[in-house]
């Protein structure tokens, strides 16, 4: 499964809500789990493997302790708290790290691959993936949060970085 890369203008699209969560969804969620942990991620959002679907998978457990693994469908924050700034990175944008001001403590709503309903609160590593992830699903990445000098500073490092992809 291949991960696009920042500016695919597919990741620019808002994800659609999943009404079923059948078989093929299922295997979804599989494949991006083996391509998030294959990449060595903590969180992949289905826009970024090219499915406009509104469903997120997240590990953000030390990897001798972990897998695992969060799956969010059709999640939804109900509640931010505090702020707190942080070096973020993404699977769509390699090699490069940047702070970026986030809620300090979220509570999110979804569903689990097993049609349940999951009612999560969050800080620290796993907030900050959650609001990254579902920024994903409104085609949102997180450079696009970035101050303008960092903006500015970061188009100019990633036609460097990624010149084929930033020439389009
Ligand atoms: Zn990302």
């Amino acid at each position: 499964m291949k991960i696009l890369i920042y500016p695919d203008e597919i990741l620019r699209n808002e994800a659609q809500s999943v009404e079923n969560i059948d078989g093929r969804l299922q295997s979804l969620i599989d494949e991006m789990l083996k391509t998030m942990y294959a990449s060595r991620g903590v969180g992949l959002a289905a826009n970024q493997i090219g499915e406009l679907r509104q469903l997120v998978v997240m590990d953000v457990t030390p990897t001798k302790e972990g897998p695992h693994p969060i799956v969010l469908i059709n999640p939804h924050i109900t509640e931010f708290e505090g702020e707190k700034v942080e070096d973020e990175g993404c699977l769509s944008v390699p090699n490069y790290f940047a702070p970026v001001k986030r809620a300090a403590k979220i509570e999110v709503v979804g569903y689990d691959r097993n049609e349940k309903e999951i009612r999560l609160e969050a800080e620290g590593l796993l907030a900050r993936c959650i609001q990254h992830e579902l920024d994903h699903l409104k085609g949102i990445c997180f450079v696009d949060r970035l101050n303008p000098v960092r903006k500015m500073l970061f188009r100019k490092k990633w036609a460097k970085i990624c010149p084929k992809e930033n020439s389009r």
